[in-house]
């Protein structure tokens, strides 16, 4: 069953928040926030968030 992650940007000039990972099946086993680039701005000052 796919999981939920929350990411928040940490990037000083981006307006996101935080937005809602979700995973799919195809994700693979090392998968990681840092293979994550935000949506937003493109950056990759991105934090996981536990929920
Ligand atoms: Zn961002």
């Amino acid at each position: 069953m796919p999981s939920t992650m929350e990411v928040k940007c940490v990037s000083d000039d981006c307006e996101l928040d935080m937005f809602e990972n979700h995973y799919t099946y195809d994700v693979p086993d090392d998968h990681a926030v840092g293979d994550l680039s935000c949506p937003y701005c493109g950056g990759s000052d991105l934090v996981e968030i536990e929920v």
